[in-house]
């Protein structure tokens, strides 16, 4: 079996590099996975990435695929190597919460789509990571079971609603994970961790067995250290699914082999759109710096860079913390005390209303109560057409201004967030301070593009990873890839390697 200091090396890899190793027989899939579990039972007392790991599970899943590659029945890349499920997902064997009271200790009775194509591809399934209490948050913060820690610097968050999945990275406690984004959770925790984080577009990757947010925006995707193993990650979960009404009907875009091409390739021929309104006040000058270096290397790799502008982009906040909101209050409605995990106050005496209440009280953390609250007053008669109307016509709008943009160029770019992470506490009393953090993500979400995240170096002021954010037209997500490893390989030339590799070492706690 596998010591720990065999384990250090093993949780280094990435992902490709493990599937290589195994698939050369140098390591089993019982090695990396072991190894993987030491790394978290060492640090994450620190970080708190995980809310449930599943160490006999993940071990009997390794063993299986051993087994398989023995007899010559393993045929997907990813098989045999570890993974990080946000808690959003359900499992049959693991509990699902959604970071929420509500669903304490509730085990599923189906596996999402995601988990079971990554079940099937032989993918070994450490956990269920962290998360703002059903994906509302920026920060982890939310979560009713205490905030995840940013490995760069513990004392500052590591983003949200996907805080763990990310952190599980920059961590090496996962060399992938899932995560899901509504408004920016797999990009802005991606951003601010210094790892590499890819919403397909709407409709990419089914959200059968999905907890439900916001049903119009909410999707699940890859999360990983480097594009190749995003895109590695992306072509097993993607695909058309019948038990998704919005799922596309399309062949996966060839996403694997634009990040080979992109690495291997410059960026000639390639017209980058620099969104004019994503930049000045508000935007941290250190990330400023960090996005216009990045835009200046997309240059030197040959792409043509215009400036672009998006007038709409800059309501696409508010007019997501409508709509959002507004799903958000008629899914949540299924949490009713009766169907699932909580229920408080049924002793007889009361009424099923009355037990309804009480448990909403008592299940629900303060940002949920907020979005319930919003939505419903936004879908309220009288105030629908002002509120929600409004929001759908800009909605509009910034779908347009998508279309627009992308008569121009191939690719739009932008920083992922206006800061690099920010203090454990220091926005969780102001709600507009927190919802800012989405501020460049949310237009992907609202017109049902395709976005990544992928680091591109420290900001100056405060040492913390910065993000670049690309973006790229419905069903084009092989673009991101391409021009993300063309981008990744040359950054990594320029500053001396991957970013990550300067992540702090956390010691053993
Ligand atoms: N931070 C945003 C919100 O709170 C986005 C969340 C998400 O993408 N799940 O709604």
């Amino acid at each position: 079996m596998t010591s720990t200091a065999s384990g250090g090396s093993l949780t280094t890899l990435t992902a490709a590099e493990i599937a290589a190793r195994l698939q050369a027989g140098e390591v089993s899939s019982v090695e990396v996975t072991q190894a993987h579990l030491d790394r978290i039972a060492a640090v994450d007392p620190a970080v708190h990435a995980f809310l449930h790991v599943d160490a006999d599970g993940a071990l009997a899943a390794a063993q299986r695929v051993d087994e398989d590659r023995a007899a010559g029945r393993v045929s997907s890349p990813l098989a045999g190597v570890p993974l990080a499920l946000k808690d959003v997902l359900t499992t049959t064997d693991m509990p699902t919460t959604c970071g929420s009271k509500m669903l304490e200790g509730w085990v599923p009775p189906y596996d999402a789509t995601v988990t079971r194509r990554l079940r099937e591809a032989g993918v070994v399934i450490l956990g269920k990571t962290n998360m703002d209490e059903f994906a509302m948050g920026s920060s982890t913060e939310n979560s009713a079971y205490g905030p995840t820690r940013n490995p760069w610097d513990l004392e500052r968050i590591p983003g949200g609603s996907g805080g763990g999945s990310s952190a599980a990275l920059a961590a090496f406690e996962a060399p992938l994970a899932i995560g899901t984004d509504t408004g920016g959770s797999i990009r802005q925790p991606g951003a601010v961790t210094g790892t590499v984080g890819v919403k397909p577009t709407y409709g990419g990757v089914s959200r059968y067995g999905l907890v439900a947010f916001s049903s119009s925006l909410d999707q699940p995707g890859p999360c990983a250290r480097t594009v190749l193993d995003a895109a590695l990650l992306h072509e097993v979960i993607a695909g058309h699914d019948p038990m998704d009404s919005t799922s596309i009907a399309q062949p996966v875009p060839p996403v694997v082999a634009a990040a080979r091409e992109g690495a291997e390739g410059d960026l000639r021929g390639v017209r980058v759109g620099v969104v004019r309104e994503f930049s000045g006040e508000g935007y941290q000058p250190g990330v400023q710096r960090a996005f216009e270096a990045a835009v200046q290397q997309l240059s030197e790799l040959g792409a043509e860079v215009v400036e672009v502008s998006c007038p709409h982009f800059t309501y696409a906040l508010p007019a997501y913390y409508l709509i959002a909101p507004s799903e958000c209050s008629s899914n949540l409605a299924r949490f009713d005390a009766m169907r699932y995990g909580l229920r408080v106050g049924d002793d007889g005496t009361r009424s099923a209303e009355e037990v309804m209440s009480l448990t909403r009280e008592a299940g629900f953390g303060p940002e949920v109560k907020r979005r319930i609250m919003l939505g419903t007053y936004a879908l309220s008669a009288g105030y629908y057409d002002a509120y929600y109307g409004q929001a759908q016509k800009v909605r509009t709008l910034v779908t347009r201004d998508f279309t627009a943009a992308f008569e121009q160029v191939d690719v739009l770019v932008s920083p992922t967030t206006p800061t690099t992470a920010f203090r454990i506490g220091e926005r969780v009393d102001d709600p507009m301070a927190m919802y800012l953090a989405d501020l460049c993500t949310i237009p992907a979400n609202l017109a049902g593009n395709a976005a990544m995240s992928v680091p591109c170096g420290l900001s100056d002021e405060d040492g913390l990873p910065v993000g670049l954010q690309i973006m790229a037209p419905a069903m084009a997500d092989d673009r991101l890839y391409r021009v993300g490893a063309a981008y990744e390989v040359a950054r990594n030339a320029a500053q001396g390697g991957p970013l990550i590799d300067r992540v702090p070492q956390l010691e053993a706690a």
